[in-house]
């Protein structure tokens, strides 16, 4: 088994890297969505971090490396990993390493997706979803032909609350505190590998892509 890790604050286009990734035969494995299956479930582990959640607190280490070995034990020996959102913390990386001396998982790379704040604010304070349909416009980079009104269906554009410039900027201050750590933690193995996105989805599409064949 393989894995490689996305690192990238909101707005850096983890999406389209994920995508890229799929498509060269990586599992998707996002462990938010796997604590949302988890908790629709209502599973002794969802119920538990409902609880936590619910208290405002993050998802402690021991449910996320729960969720990651249950996935383990049920995966392929040629299987590829693309892990988003774990680790999240020096705890999980260490763990991680754990799994990997005693799983038989290779660790290839840890992607760390580059943007400067300013232009994350600017992607992500820009957007606006459609109430009906869920179709997702950008103010400067994807604007819909009539203000305010989707293309699609003719449905009224929202910005969401968490879009809006000063929660972006905080999120993404959120970001940086808690990444730092594990950034050194990757450097200092050598396995982080950087990419620019600040450029357009498409150019680090395709660099992924190449990379990643
Ligand atoms: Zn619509």
């Amino acid at each position: 088994m393989t894995t490689v890790v996305l690192l990238g604050p909101p707005g850096s286009g983890k999406g389209t890297v994920s995508e890229a990734l799929v498509e060269k035969g990586f599992s998707h494995v996002s462990t938010g969505d796997m604590l949302r299956e988890q908790i629709r479930l209502k599973t002794p582990l969802g119920v538990e971090a409902k609880k936590r959640l619910d208290q405002g607190k993050f998802v402690s280490d021991d449910i996320a490396m729960q969720m990651i070995e249950g996935l383990l034990e049920d995966a392929d020996v040629d299987q590829k990993f693309l892990f988003d959102g774990f680790p999240r913390t020096l705890v999980q990386a260490e763990k991680l390493d754990e799994l990997i001396r005693t799983k038989n998982l290779i660790l290839e790379a840890v992607i760390l997706l580059e943007c400067p704040n300013d232009q994350l604010v600017e992607r992500l304070s820009g957007r606006q979803t459609c109430e009906q349909c869920g179709a997702v416009y950008h103010l400067s980079y994807k604007p819909s032909a009539v203000d305010g009104i989707c293309d699609q269906d003719g449905g009224e554009l929202k910005s969401r609350t968490d879009d809006v410039a000063e929660t972006v900027r905080k999120r993404l201050e959120i970001y940086t505190e808690r990444t730092a750590p594990l950034i050194d933690y990757y450097l200092e193995k050598g396995l982080i590998h950087s990419v620019d996105a600040s450029r357009s989805f498409e150019k680090v599409r395709h660099d992924i892509a190449v990379k990643f064949g």
